[in-house]
């Protein structure tokens, strides 16, 4: 059994400023010294977790190996340790709330008055600790969402004082990343955004141990020495987060400004044993010098905000750096895609991937790119959503089911070629009720995706609720599409491809949450490959 100690990442100043790449990067740091590490987000919505949540709003959903769906973020923190997270490391105010409601409901408060301090932040503490205990990890490390400041944050933030207080400084300390702006027309950087955001903490109770601060410039000698006087932390314990050229520099950028040393210090943990980061800079190495560029188009309808794709397009540059090449993305609209215009949309590309996505927006523009990829031979990857358009489209098309469709958009269509699942049918509530998490599926050895996994048994990451109908799988194998993969347990086709396309895969789970640095995901590198050997042409 460990003695977990316990690091929180709070923010300031703004949000946006990376707490996530921070934690992930402090998190790869320790680890690579020797220590267990996991990293958790506490988000403060109250949403129960980001399931119901448009991408939109909140940027992609991931979704982990037990079927939570969270917070993007833990997608980093999987891509930066190579570790899976679980339900566990995600908790939102929401989920706060509901479990001590039932609590309450059971009558488990004996006749108490139920209020947020002590019950909202004992149930806030008992989340934090339950990683800790189960003795598996040296350090958790609790990124909290949102900004100081907030009414919102409050609860984590006072718990986060109880905690530090209750289990000592040694044992639980606080890193508050803040902003320091440059003001162009003053040609000087200014430390009261984050003097303010300090005295903010401050008045919760919490003294933070670790400055970081985000900045575009380089913070000098007298700028480190004004923030460590006025926020009460020794000059070495601020550390300067300049901006990054990739996010994946951050781990080397953050030990040479020494905060996992000033952690494992403050920890009273050794740090004898240094980061060693060999795999790590040879990827990064890789990513950076690539000795060609591809070109891929990512088609969705959520691409004006890019977050909504996170995983997929980090994915892309795991895969990228295994094939030493730069894989460009062109967003395309699927609303702006039509049957007439796509030939000239997707021109020039050396692959096509269509993405994930709920409801009809869209759909037609997502048909018309995979009808484009398979008559061109160009490399397609059909991801959930993408997958089942490229079914549809293959019905349509090739078997001359006019009207094919799946249930989700056209209840009525007279071939449902992709339906809702048997156990999907009698489900109204909309919150955690897809099929989630990890199945294993078998695969057929003759075929793309064994060549990628070279396994004939893989375990993926499923968020849907509409699946391929089997009652036309024998018309669809026999026109040319091939189940290169099943369901090992149901049956349902999870992988379709069509054999004599140089590269054509779909696959009804999602592939880009599994992709880490040390292990880019082997469909992402086999479209990749495919994408390069089409560039080649
Ligand atoms: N909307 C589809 C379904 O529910 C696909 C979901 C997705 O792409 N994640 O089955």
């Amino acid at each position: 059994m460990k003695n977990t100690k316990y690091v929180f990442v709070t923010g300031g100043v703004t949000s946006s400023l990376g707490k996530g790449i921070i934690a992930a990067s402090l998190a790869k740091l320790l680890q690579e010294r020797g220590y267990s590490v996991t990293i958790q987000k506490l988000d403060p919505y109250i949403n129960i977790d980001p399931g119901t949540l448009n991408p939109y709003e909140h940027g992609e959903c991931y979704v982990t190996d037990d079927g939570a769906e969270t917070d993007l973020d833990l997608g980093h923190y999987e891509r930066f340790l190579n570790i899976p997270t679980s339900q566990a490391n995600n908790v939102t105010t929401g989920r706060i709330y509901q479990s001590v409601i039932n609590k309450e409901r059971r009558g488990e408060f004996l006749g108490k008055t139920v209020q947020v301090i002590p019950h909202i932040t004992d149930e806030i503490k008992h989340r934090i600790q339950i990683l800790g205990k189960t003795g598996k990890y040296d350090i958790v490390i609790t990124e909290i969402g949102g900004t100081v400041g907030d009414i919102e944050s409050l609860p984590y933030v006072e718990s986060v004082r109880q905690l530090q207080w209750e289990l000592g400084q040694e044992n639980a300390i606080v890193i508050h990343l803040t902003l320091v702006p440059y003001l162009a027309a003053a040609g000087e950087l200014k430390t009261k955004p984050t003097q303010h955001s300090v005295k903010m903490l401050m008045q919760s109770g919490i003294n933070p141990n670790i400055l970081v601060c985000r900045t575009e410039h380089e913070i000098n000698d007298s700028i480190r020495r004004k923030l460590a006087l006025f926020c009460n932390v020794k000059k070495q314990d601020v550390i300067q987060s300049l901006d990054a050229e990739t996010i994946y520099d951050v781990p080397n950028m953050m030990f040479d400004e020494g905060l996992d040393k000033v952690v494992l210090e403050k920890l009273e943990l050794s740090s004898e044993k240094q980061p060693k980061l060999i795999d790590w800079n040879d990827f990064v190495n890789k990513h950076k010098n690539p000795k060609s560029t591809i070109e891929v188009g990512l088609i969705g309808k959520y691409v004006e905000l890019r977050d909504s794709y996170k995983s997929i397009t980090e994915a892309f540059i795991h895969a990228g750096a295994t094939n030493e090449v730069k894989v460009k993305v062109r967003w395309i609209h699927s609303e702006e895609l039509t049957p007439e215009n796509a030939a000239s949309k997707l021109e020039g590309l050396n692959g096509v991937l269509v993405a994930p996505g709920f409801g009809e927006r869209g759909i037609e523009g997502k048909i018309a790119a995979v009808q484009v990829a398979r008559e061109n031979n160009i490399p397609f990857f059909g991801i959930c959503l993408g997958m089942q358009m490229a079914v549809i489209e293959y019905s349509r098309n090739i078997l001359n089911l006019a009207g094919a469709n799946s249930t989700e958009m056209s209840e009525k269509t007279a071939h449902p070629v992709i339906n809702l699942m048997e156990e999907q049918k009698n489900i109204t509530d909309k919150g955690g009720t897809m099929r989630l998490g990890a199945w294993d599926c078998t695969i057929e050895k003759d075929s793309k995706v064994f060549d990628a996994y070279k396994s004939e048994l893989i375990s993926e990451r499923h968020r849907h609720r509409y699946e391929f109908n089997n009652e036309y799988l024998k018309q669809i194998e026999a026109a040319g599409m091939k189940a290169t993969g099943v369901n090992t347990k149901t049956g349902l086709v999870e992988i379709v491809e069509i054999p004599s396309h140089p590269w054509f895969v779909g696959v009804q789970y999602h592939p880009e949450y599994k992709s880490t640095v040390l292990n880019p995901h082997p469909l992402f590198v086999g479209f990749i490959k495919a994408a390069l050997q089409h560039s080649k042409k």
